[in-house]
């Protein structure tokens, strides 16, 4: 059985540590909700891992399943964030699905005016706005802009400064707020379930079989992931100002049907891509029913347009995810739901943080499935450090991983297969040199040494690396390599998915019944006397009225619950394709999947920082 981070609800903080493990690992023992106060005593709280079951009290920022930044603490200079060569960036969830005793986010009405903003740069009021001149003017956290109340919005101030009504005003008290917005915001839109089972040959845009009939070496570019021509992000466009959101299935019965261009298709208009291989109704009908089923039942927003903006010092750079651009800094979703996450880059261009600390606001205009028009605002204040093992200490595993795959995966298509796994390897020896050069308090060159908050880094970069995105020569259905259109869902999953299942997508479950099993265990699990008696086609596990059966799908159950989605079980005969896909998933293992083990993974990665700082 293969050790899930996230599945078991395990945490990386669960375990008390063994002495000071050099490989280290995620916990395993199960972890208790933790109430998590986005802020205390007026300070930024750091999130836990992912991994950490959270009950979020809003106390004027963000919570981490709708904004996650890399760091917790931001470099004040330019100079220091470079010398550093931590990534910087958040990943945002704006319709991330509440949990269920999460404080839940409040409706604001400021009436006809609609909501309050700057004057100077467009961004919302929220809980970092100053109000001074006895409440008769404003200042912005973002720009520094001094500027009148607006009529009707004044409040006079008490002792310490405050807005006399701030605490019953969520705009001014809460991170996250839905602000009713006024008629000028009015758009108008709808959303396509398309189901596909074989390569969209007819028609425009069309596709060819483009797949090459053997095993990639890692001198050979990944050309085929990007669109079959430009017709494909021709049509993502033309749905997208169509308000169309297509939701895409595809079904693949044959080897191949060109997942790279359907996600082509599908990213560039805000959609959805879910790929069944080797599909099998019998064994997929239930996965697919729950997906579609939860397609249309999780939380979403439709014909919303977001930006990102941050406050002086900081700018934005990179965006990835499924959305439309028309213009730089707006990003247009014919619809958006609680699955699909956006990750930004972000600079460090001049001092930071000359209102107090750094802030992120994340504005998002929708309509709710009520059919009302609003702005869900999400605003992240983060403290300001100039001191270098401080911001190290502040660093954000999952959402390092998040920023990291979604930059090596956006880079991929045209790129040599090796060259992508360098790329990730690179990423962490880079940051691990920086680390050993400014912020460690050991010299010696004898040990691989991991920041407190990256332990994790090593093996979630091997995870990563063995991605069947930039995997080499590893048998995947019934092939002598990774199959294309796998690679391409990696891609999208890899570019969109929450920073919550990034974790479980490089470091994934597996439950494996090898040959000698026995005969007592196979009865009770499947109701067959031998493995020959299993027959030639994948079924799903069966329900059987046997302790043993019962104990099993109870455990999976729970994985499936923790995931928020069922998974797709399998039984597979010895023989049939899917059994390769299993072996590859053996991150740790220098056999089945391509690359060295978790143990080769950590020498080379020493012998690389060492080589650097010699
Ligand atoms: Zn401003």
């Amino acid at each position: 059985m293969g050790t899930p981070p996230g599945a078991a609800g395990a945490g990386y903080f669960g375990a008390p540590a063994p002495a000071k493990r050099n490989d280290p690992r995620p916990a395993l023992s199960p972890q208790l909700e933790m109430v998590f106060e986005t802020r205390r005593g007026g300070d930024h709280s750091i999130p836990p891992p992912c991994s950490t079951p959270l009950v979020v009290r809003d106390k004027g920022s963000a919570g981490p399943h709708h904004m996650r930044s890399t760091l917790n603490l931001v470099p004040q200079t330019p100079a220091l964030f470079r010398k550093l060569k931590l990534p910087f960036g958040l990943v945002i969830n704006p319709m991330a699905a509440p949990g269920l005793r999460d404080d839940p986010i409040p409706t604001v009405d400021l009436g006809p005016g609609g909501p309050v903003r700057c004057a100077e740069c467009k961004a919302y009021v929220n809980a970092y706005f100053r109000f001074v001149a006895d409440g008769g003017r404003m200042v912005c956290n973002f720009c520094g802009a001094e500027q009148p109340v607006p009529p009707g919005y004044a409040c006079p101030l008490d002792m310490e400064g405050r807005r006399r009504d701030a605490a019953d005003r969520p705009e001014l008290c809460c991170g996250s707020v839905d602000m009713v917005a006024t008629a000028e915001y009015m758009a108008g839109g709808g959303r396509l379930h398309a189901f596909l089972a074989t390569l969209p040959r007819r028609g425009r845009p069309a596709s060819r079989p483009r797949e090459v009939p053997r095993a990639l070496a890692d001198r050979d570019a990944l050309d085929a992931l990007h669109p079959d021509g430009a017709a494909w992000g021709e049509l993502a466009a033309r749905a997208a100002e169509a308000q169309v959101r297509p939701e895409l299935y595809c079904l693949a019965a044959g080897p191949y049907m060109d997942v790279a261009s359907l996600d082509a298709f599908a990213r560039g208009a805000a959609g959805s891509l879910r790929f069944y291989p080797g599909f099998h109704a019998p064994a997929d009908a239930a996965r697919l029913q729950d997906d579609l089923r939860w397609a249309l039942a999780r939380p979403a927003g439709l014909e919303a347009v977001g930006r990102l903006r941050v406050s002086t010092g900081l700018s934005v750079g990179r965006c990835w995810g499924a959305f439309h651009r028309r213009t730089p800094t707006d990003l247009h979703f014919p619809a958006i739901d609680a699955d699909q996450a956006l990750a930004a880059s972000i600079e460090v261009d001049e001092k930071a943080g000359g209102a107090g600390e750094a802030y992120a606001q994340f504005a998002l205009l929708y309509t709710s499935p009520a059919g009302r028009r609003l702005v869900r605002v999400h605003t992240l204040a983060l403290p300001i450090t100039t001191g270098r093992s401080s911001a190290f200490r502040g660093a954000d595993m999952d959402a390092v991983l998040a920023l990291t795959a979604r930059r090596v995966a956006a880079q991929a298509p045209g790129k040599a297969l090796g060259a992508c796994r360098d790329a990730v390897m690179a990423a962490a020896v880079d940051l691990l040199v920086a680390y050993r050069q400014h912020a460690a308090q050991q010299s010696d060159t004898s040990q691989l040494l991991l920041p407190e908050a990256l332990q994790l880094l090593p093996l979630f970069s091997l995870g990563l690396s063995k991605n069947a995105l930039f995997r080499r020569g590893v048998a995947s259905w019934g092939w002598n390599d990774a199959r294309l259109d796998e690679r391409a869902l990696w891609l999208h999953r890899l570019l969109t998915c929450p920073v919550e299942a990034m974790a479980s997508i490089v470091y994934e479950a597996s439950v494996f019944f090898g040959k000698a099993v026995p005969p007592a265990t196979l009865e009770g699990l499947l109701g067959a006397h031998s493995l020959e008696a299993l027959g030639p086609a994948p079924a799903p596990l069966p329900r059987l009225a046997t302790p043993l059966s019962a104990a099993v799908n109870a455990l999976l159950n729970e994985v499936c619950r923790q995931r928020g989605r069922l998974l797709r079980t399998r039984v597979l005969p010895a023989g049939v394709g899917g059994v390769d896909a299993f072996f590859s998933a053996l991150v740790e293992d220098k056999a089945g999947s391509a690359g060295g083990s978790y143990a080769d993974c950590l020498r080379q990665l020493h012998r690389a920082i060492v080589n650097k700082l010699s």
